[in-house]
């Protein structure tokens, strides 16, 4: 099952508990069947699936003692917090994203062939450039006919300078002189990507702790397919056996990624996740934050990821603060919304940048199959939005589009029929009950159940 069922399963799961007039054993007890099916078919490990039933039950079993309280919050919150401490090491991740500045930090991939490592690689350097680094690519796999052109034309095509080597058959050597060479000319990023199997074998793992003695790497990540599913407990022990892993990148979240590789793979190296790769180009590479992709799976979006993105597209932008000054003031403005469209068009890729925001993920904006028809609705929106006044784009008053004549005027101004005026108002409306709850902001929306 891919991550977007199992979110969507997840979800329909915790709906029947809100839905039900009276919550007793047998609701709660279909609400979980019916996530721990979907957990295990996603592939997680089972004793990962049989503990979270245990402590969702415990709690909301908890919850009937005490008095007040909303039982129907308690089960759903136990079920997001356990599936984010599954997804958490219980490590300051932090601490493994922020490198310190000003010294040669030594990052070494290690990983599976096909994985994504080399082009990991890559996104890992740019990511850091863009945050005032000067990272550096040295490719120590010998193993692959091609590694070398591929991590040389990525790395060109990022300005990130690179080692290798066409006649050095020795990994070790290589890698050595690299990081070497990268030291001598103050670079203080410098990344080592090593050889793959197809399988994990055990020339392959002599290898890496050779390259590892050379280099002796500040941070080792292991980088893994996140569509492998189970096998990944496997891998990724097998891989922490061999070599300080410190990190895990999981690739390929995009599309068939499955669930439970992700889930499986925190288990079993206790080591956090520190990024995902989410398509092949190179901007498709997000920081990966445990509550936040819980929220995402579960189609309540991520503010914060939406907001280091745009921090990443517009750097100097004060977009940012007045954005989340707004929200918590209770105020979502349509000039709000009309932002957030505008740095969805800036920033790539319509389809994963909008799954991060809260309200948008799951509306008739957005189709994740038909990222042409996103692009190209969001902008007839923008259009519409252009031909609003300031009063209208900075009041959050749904009583106002409740004038035919404003209506009218808006369509007559972007040169679309009124319906497509009343759908965008329709869109906004429901996002904004959604992130802020009904009524003036005061209630219980998104913003309110992050505890913003
Ligand atoms: P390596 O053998 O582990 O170094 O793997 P490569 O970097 O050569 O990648 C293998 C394939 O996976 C290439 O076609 C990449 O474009 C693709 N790939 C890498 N990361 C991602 C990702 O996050 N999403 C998707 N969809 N493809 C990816």
């Amino acid at each position: 099952m891919v991550l977007n069922e199992l979110g969507q399963r997840i979800s329909n799961a915790l709906a029947m508990v809100n839905n039900a007039e009276t919550i007793d054993e047998k609701v709660l007890d279909a609400c979980l069947k019916e996530i721990t099916t979907a957990l295990l078919q996603a592939d997680v490990n089972v004793k990962l699936v049989m503990n979270l039933r245990t402590n969702v039950k415990v709690r909301a079993n908890n919850a009937d003692k005490g008095a007040g309280l909303n039982k129907r919050k308690i089960i759903e919150k136990s079920v997001v917090d356990e599936l984010s401490s599954m997804l958490s090491s219980g490590l300051d991740e932090k601490q493994l994203v922020d490198l310190k500045k000003g010294k040669p930090n030594v990052v070494m991939f290690v990983g599976l062939q096909a994985t994504g490592k080399t082009t990991t690689c890559t996104k890992y350097g740019a990511f850091y450039k863009k945050k005032g680094f000067k990272p550096a690519l040295v490719c120590a796999d010998t193993f692959r006919a091609g590694a070398f052109d591929q991590l040389k034309q990525n790395a060109t095509k990022m300005q990130i300078p690179f080692y290798g080597s066409y006649t050095e058959t020795d990994p070790a050597v290589i890698a050595a002189k690299g990081v070497d060479e990268f030291k001598k000319a103050n670079h203080d990023l410098i990344i080592v990507d090593t050889s793959g199997r197809h399988k994990q074998e055990e020339s392959l793992f002599e290898e890496m702790r050779q390259v590892a003695a050379q280099t002796k790497p500040d941070l080792i990540i292991f980088v893994m397919d996140g569509s492998i599913g189970q096998a990944a407990h496997d891998q990724a022990k097998a891989f922490k056996d061999t070599v300080e892993v410190g990190a895990v990148i999981m690739t390929k979240m995009d599309g068939h990624a499955k669930g439970g590789g992700a889930l499986s793979a925190v288990a079993a190296t206790q080591s956090p996740i520190i990024f995902i790769g989410t398509g092949e180009h190179m901007d498709e590479f997000e920081r990966f934050e445990a509550k936040a992709f819980v929220g995402r799976l579960l189609g309540r979006g991520d503010w914060r990821g939406f907001v280091d993105k745009i921090q990443e597209a517009v750097p100097d932008d004060e977009t940012k603060d007045d954005i989340m000054d707004s929200l918590n003031k209770g105020n979502f403005t349509m000039r709000i919304l009309y932002e957030q469209l505008a740095n969805v068009q800036k920033m790539g890729s319509v389809g994963q940048i909008m799954s991060m925001i809260p309200g948008l993920s799951n509306s008739g904006l957005f189709s994740k199959d038909k990222e042409k028809d996103s692009a190209a609705r969001i902008k007839k929106f923008m259009t519409m939005m252009d031909s609003m006044t300031n009063k209208e784009l900075d009041s959050s008053d749904i009583k106002l589009w409740q004038t035919e004549s404003r209506i009218m005027r808006i369509a007559r101004g972007a040169g679309v029929h009124p319906q497509y005026v009343g759908e965008l108002i329709g869109e906004y409306v429901r996002i904004r009950t959604m992130i802020m709850g009904p009524g003036k902001g005061k209630g219980k929306g998104i913003m309110q159940q992050m505890g913003k």
